[in-house]
C-alpha cells in the first residue's frame, strides 16, 4: 500500500517544525524507524538536528541534494521527515514519490512564500502530491493578529535564499506586509 505524504507550509514563527517534530514523536514513541533529513544550507542551529524554535531537537541527517537520501534510506523506515524543503532541488519530489511506493509515510516541512511573497519552487511543486496539506500561520509582527503568512526581511542582501532567524525576518499578515513594503 501507497504511504502518505503530509506537508507542512507557512511563514516563519509559525510552528512548522513544531508540527513536524510533534509527527516525529508519533513514530519515536512507538519505536518505529524513521528518517529524518534537513538540508545542509540550514545552520542556524545545531547542523544534525531539526530543532523548532521553541528548542525542541531531533536528530537529522544534513543533506545538500535530495538525491542523497537514497545513500542513508533501508526502506524498512515506517516515515521519513524532510525539514525546510524549500532549500531542497526539485528532484526531491522524485525520491519522495519512490518513497510512497514503497509504502513509506513521508512528512515535510517548509516555507510556502518568499520575503518577497513569491512561492518556492520546491514546496508548491511538492503541494501537487500531498495527501495533506498543513497550512500554518504565525501571530503577525506589526498587528498582532493571527494572520501572518508572509516572512518580512529586516535587514540583509536582496536574496530570495538567505538563511535568518529573529534577527533578519519577522512574519507578517498580507496587509502589514504591503505597509512595511510601502515605508521602505
Ligand atoms: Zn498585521
Amino acid at each position: 500500500m501507497s504511504g502518505k505524504f503530509i506537508l507542512i507550509v507557512g511563514p516563519m514563527y509559525s510552528g512548522k517544525t513544531s508540527e513536524l517534530i510533534s509527527f516525529i514523536e508519533i513514530y519515536t514513541l512507538g519505536k518505529k524507524k524513521i528518517k529524518v533529513f534537513k538540508p545542509i544550507i540550514d545552520t542556524r542551529y545545531a547542523s544534525e538536528y531539526v530543532v523548532s524554535h521553541t528548542g525542541t531537537k531531533v536528530e537529522a541527517i544534513p543533506i545538500k541534494e535530495s538525491k542523497e537520501m537514497y545513500n542513508y534510506l533501508d526502506y524498512d523506515e515506517k516515515a521519513v521527515f524532510v525539514d525546510e524543503v524549500q532549500f531542497f532541488d526539485e528532484g526531491l519530489k522524485d525520491v519522495i514519490n519512490d518513497l510512497l511506493k514503497k509504502g513509506i509515510n513521508v512528512y515535510c516541512s517548509g516555507l510556502d512564500l518568499t520575503y518577497k511573497n513569491n512561492p518556492f519552487q520546491t514546496t508548491i511543486l511538492l503541494s501537487a502530491y500531498a495527501d495533506e496539506i498543513i497550512k500554518k500561520k504565525a501571530v503577525c509582527h506589526e498587528c498582532g493578529e493571527y494572520n501572518g503568512t508572509i516572512s518580512f526581511k529586516l535587514v540583509g542582501n536582496g536574496d530570495e535564499i538567505d538563511v535568518g532567524g529573529f534577527e533578519k525576518y519577522i512574519a507578517v499578515c498580507r496587509d502589514c506586509y504591503e505597509k512595511l513594503n510601502a515605508e521602505k
